[in-house]
């Protein structure tokens, strides 16, 4: 990975193109690099970063926003075998892996993590608040949903998202979030139709969720003025499928309000691996993927620096807090409802700064980490994200 050095910028990423170099800035911003601006080592020459620093692309401004994550039910109906909240795998192999223990947000837990939110809130000085709904399955509990939303806008929030596996939403509860602020929806597609409905199983009986999920959308759409965050996990299982998916996806939907984004599912000790190397073949099908989904109307998620995650990157929860549904903190949504990670609690506020404490801050990237070197991981995003500002570029997105 190449990288302006860490007393410039940290997180500023250079990446190696098919007619230029990219930087990518802390704070968000792109600039195209001619070779005279980087040294052999991939490194940026002084007078670059004397340019970039005047155009204020080496600075990055601390978030303005509070990122609020709550759990509003531990349980899900689905029973994914590689979800980081299974303890372990279903012994029968089955659709029912062992989860974290199911509680559900209740309004007096509702009550406490506003509280909590505003004295975080005051503390980093900051006034607004999104709120991101999050489970197991939130719409399990619709309504802890609609009563933390509308309960939350007296509170500063001025978004809201959700991660939902969607086959739950009726056009009636899209119309009704939609009304109280949500904005967009995060569902996950585990590769085309038939992988899909092999992996993203109903916990109940093992059956497939794919025209559920894409019939919920649609009709979710026509009710409320929602965008959709469209994940595909990439795995052994699935990777052969994702050109068609992309496809079925487009003439399904419309992709001018879905965003859709590839990512490699990886194993968080659950026992469920994913074997799919980080090659050349492998991203160079990221890259056909994200280049046919443009094509389609897609947005494609840029790419950007390594910037911390408000939630968890700064090991003390100034910027963010993720919630589960009794009132416990953890550090970042992985961690979420299971009882070793616990980091504090909403009417207790955080645990002492102990080397304790330190061992349960985990972030975002802890948990995925697979066998593979880093180096190897590092390259295989900048492969990807390259190729993606090429296109970007030579298509006029830039
Ligand atoms: S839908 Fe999400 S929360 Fe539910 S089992 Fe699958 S990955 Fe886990």
């Amino acid at each position: 990975m190449n990288r302006v050095a860490d007393d410039i910028a940290a997180g500023a990423r250079i990446l190696r193109g098919e007619r230029n170099w990219w930087f990518l800035g802390p704070g968000g911003g792109v600039a195209r690099l001619r070779a005279g601006h980087v040294s052999a080592d991939g490194t940026l020459r002084p007078d670059a970063e004397r340019r970039l620093r005047e155009h204020g692309l080496l600075s990055a401004a601390p978030p303005s926003t509070y990122s609020l994550t709550v759990l509003t039910s531990t349980h899900c109906n689905l029973g994914c075998g590689y979800c980081f909240q299974n303890t372990g795998q279903d012994a029968a192999d089955g659709s029912r892996p062992p989860r974290i223990p199911r509680i559900r947000l209740t309004s007096r837990t509702i009550t406490s993590i506003l509280d909590f939110t505003d004295r975080q809130m005051a503390a980093a000085g900051l006034d607004k608040l999104r709120v991101l709904l999050f489970g197991g399955e939130p719409l399990l509990n619709p309504r802890g949903c609609v009563e933390l939303l509308e309960r939350a806008a007296d509170h500063g929030m001025t978004s809201a998202w959700m991660i939902s596996n969607a086959t739950l939403l009726t056009p009636a509860l899209a119309a009704r979030l939609a009304g109280l602020g949500l904005e967009s929806v995060q569902v996950t597609f585990d590769g085309d139709r038939p992988d899909h409905d092999r992996i993203r199983v109903v916990r109940a009986d093992g059956g497939g969720t794919f025209d559920t999920i894409v019939g919920n959308i649609v009709r979710a759409s026509q009710a409320a003025p929602l965008r959709w965050i469209l994940r595909v996990n990439v795995s052994q299982e699935t990777y052969q499928g994702v050109d068609a998916l992309i496809d079925r996806l487009a003439g399904a939907l419309d992709p001018g309000r879905c965003a859709l984004y590839f990512a490699q599912v990886g194993d968080v000790g659950v026992g469920y691996g994913n074997d799919l190397p980080h090659s050349g073949d492998v991203s160079a099908r990221f890259s056909r993927w994200q280049r046919r989904a443009l094509d389609l109307g897609f947005t494609v998620t840029r790419p950007q620096a390594h910037r911390p995650c408000a939630t968890c990157g700064y090991g003390d929860g100034r910027y963010g807090a993720v919630v589960s549904a009794d009132g416990t903190l953890s550090s970042c949504w992985e961690t979420a409802g299971k009882d070793d990670w616990q980091v504090g609690t909403v009417t207790g506020g955080y645990l002492p700064d102990t080397p304790d404490r330190q061992r349960r801050w985990i972030g975002c990237e802890d948990l995925y980490r697979r066998g593979e070197d880093a180096r190897t991981l590092a390259a295989f995003h900048d492969t990807v994200d390259a190729a993606l500002l090429d296109y970007l570029d030579e298509t006029g997105r830039l």
